[in-house]
């Protein structure tokens, strides 16, 4: 699947990396970090990460 954070809406709380920690992490200076091509196998955990998100700014396609 393909992952995107729409960067204009993200505030870089880090909400989404609790739900899917290998795929979103905070960097050292506090900003999103994020893979865009992740495996299926993690699709619940993006998918849970983009419905905790306060802002909707992850999408999700396959
Ligand atoms: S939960 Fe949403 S707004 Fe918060 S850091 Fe992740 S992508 Fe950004």
């Amino acid at each position: 699947m393909n992952v995107s954070v729409d960067r204009a809406k993200c505030d870089n709380h880090g909400q989404c990396t609790f739900s899917a920690p290998t795929v979103f992490r905070l960097n050292e200076q506090g900003i999103l970090e994020y893979d865009e091509k992740v495996d299926d196998s993690l699709r619940a955990d993006v998918d849970e990460a983009a419905d905790v998100c306060p802002m909707q700014a992850i999408i999700v396609t396959d």
